[in-house]
């Protein structure tokens, strides 16, 4: 294989031309819009910049608990998010990651093609700029070209009062209130940013739990809800936003019962706010494509078919990342892990990907990390198991920062003590769900966990405990 085509230079993009590159290939990156995908510029690195705003706003409002006090009585001391500066920090981040990406690029000898591609047949893509078109003939070709908002017609988004998760990562001011419709991922983490910032927030989630996704255990869900609680978030489960009407600097919704909820009832009712966020899933970038040209085949929802090895129905196309949709995991790391496979099995290799140890990082408040089966999934997959949790509060590092809520749950095949479920709710619960990912990925049991030497005082001591706690249990 000498030349490779990338289409979209997202998590799954870049890191298959890197790799590639690395690999000696001549590789052509195609990129419309900006470098890094949704994950740089719409998704993970903004979110995540902007809730570190605002965590410090959180930290500003309790400092007198930390015994930190105004150094002068002369006037009362109060912080608010300053909207400007936050979304002006979270450029300069998003601008840093992305000149770095155009840097490797650079050193690996990557060519990148600004514009939007199409294919001509199945090693022929077009891309079309205000520049004019090239054509790009290749050996081998990647669509990496990611998700893209989903819009419902009953919500129409007008950018300014009925807002999208883009929209809401730029907005200039802090909403005195807003309807969060959707309590999945993006819709919790931006829930929890903005109730930070001090919006009256409201989640309308149309199932009968937050974070309603089969990798994320109940108890984790429950545990999210009564913070939501704490936090005064407000959230409506199994019902829907039937409409929303934008007036006057207000938006008016009608919730009603559930469709998606087997039995929910109740009439129907009205809610207003300044801004309604609609965060209710994502859509393929697949549109312009022309796949039928290359002969790649998508399914009724438009997402890409590929097998295991991510090879499409055409010959010598791949495809990687979200376009994969929701059948995969709509993930950043996964993106880039598929990237790799799809790389691999360019050059000559026959290699399927492993999709069961996936680790997941939700920034709400608490964060939650999760890897492996829930209990849930473990009993119907018909594994005998037994579960065990450890909570957050019973640390000396959570009590030493003030990070109380939140708990350690593994579960375990009863017999073995073989750790194939482990889910974190807490303070830094993202990071340290990595210990977890490599017990479960390398079949370790709570005893191999347990006999660990864990420093002290950490977080990561509540992996040991639950370890601990689950043997003495046994
Ligand atoms: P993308 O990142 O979407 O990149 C696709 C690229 O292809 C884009 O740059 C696009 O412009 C380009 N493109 C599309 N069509 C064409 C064309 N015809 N020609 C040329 N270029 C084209 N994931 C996590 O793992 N952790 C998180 O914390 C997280 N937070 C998120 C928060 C939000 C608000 C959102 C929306 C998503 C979040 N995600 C997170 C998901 C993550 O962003 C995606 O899973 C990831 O970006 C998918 O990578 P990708 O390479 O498949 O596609």
């Amino acid at each position: 294989m000498s030349s490779i085509t990338i289409i979209g230079a997202g998590p799954g993009g870049y890191i298959a031309a890197f790799e590639a590159a690395r690999r000696g290939a001549s590789v052509t990156l195609v990129e419309k819009s900006e470098m890094g995908g949704t994950c740089l510029n719409q998704g993970c690195v903004p979110t995540k910049t902007i809730k570190a705003s605002a965590e410090a706003m959180e930290t500003a409002g309790r400092l007198s608990e930390f015994g930190i006090t105004p150094a002068s009585t002369d006037e009362a001391v109060s912080f608010k998010a300053d909207m400007a500066a936050v979304v002006a920090r979270k450029e300069r981040v998003r601008k840093v990651l992305c000149t770095g990406l155009e840097k490797t690029c650079a050193s690996l000898k990557i060519r990148i093609v600004r514009g939007a591609a199409e294919f001509a047949d199945n090693c022929t893509v077009l891309v079309r700029s205000e520049e004019g078109t090239e054509e790009i003939k290749s050996d081998k070709i990647i669509i990496a070209t990611g998700s893209g908002i989903l819009d419902l017609p009953s919500l129409p988004v007008d950018h300014k009062h009925i807002i999208n998760s883009d929209d809401a990562l730029n907005l200039d001011h802090v909403p005195e209130s807003m309807i969060v419709v959707g309590g999945g991922v993006i819709g919790c983490e931006l829930a929890f940013i903005y109730r930070a910032f001090g919006t009256s927030v409201t989640i309308v989630e149309g199932l009968d739990r937050l974070l309603p996704i089969p990798s994320v255990d109940a108890d984790m869900s429950r545990l999210l809800q009564r913070e939501a609680k704490k936090h005064r978030i407000r959230v409506e489960l199994a019902k829907t936003v039937k409409s929303a009407t934008s007036a006057g600097g207000r938006v008016s919704c009608v919730l009603g019962p559930s469709p998606f909820v087997e039995g929910a009832t109740g009439e129907d009712s009205t809610m207003e706010a300044e801004v309604v966020l609609v965060a209710v899933g994502r859509t393929p970038n697949t549109k312009g494509l022309n796949l039928e040209a290359a002969g790649v085949e998508t399914d009724a929802r438009g997402w890409i078919k590929a097998d295991g090895k991510m090879r499409t129905s055409a010959e010598n196309i791949y495809a990687i990342g979200d376009v994969l949709g929701p059948s995969r995991i709509m993930l950043a790391h996964v993106a880039s892990a598929e990237g790799l496979c799809a790389v691999d099995n360019c050059f000559g290799e026959e290699r399927e990907l492993d999709y069961s140890v996936v680790p997941a990082g939700i920034f709400s408040s608490p964060e939650i990390g999760t890897v492996g089966l829930t209990e849930d999934e473990a009993t119907a997959k018909g594994f005998d198991v037994r579960s065990q949790v450890f909570q957050f509060r019973e640390l000396g590092k959570a009590q030493a920062m003030g990070e109380l809520p939140g708990m350690f749950k593994i579960i375990c095949e009863k017999e073995s003590g073989r750790i194939i479920g482990a889910h974190i709710a807490g303070a830094h619960a993202t990071d340290l769900i990595s210990e977890a990912a490599l017990a479960v990925n390398k079949g370790l049991t709570a005893e191999d966990l347990a006999h660990t030497i864990h420093a002290h005082p950490t977080l990561a001591e509540g992996l040991y405990e639950v370890c601990e706690g689950w043997l003495r249990g046994r």
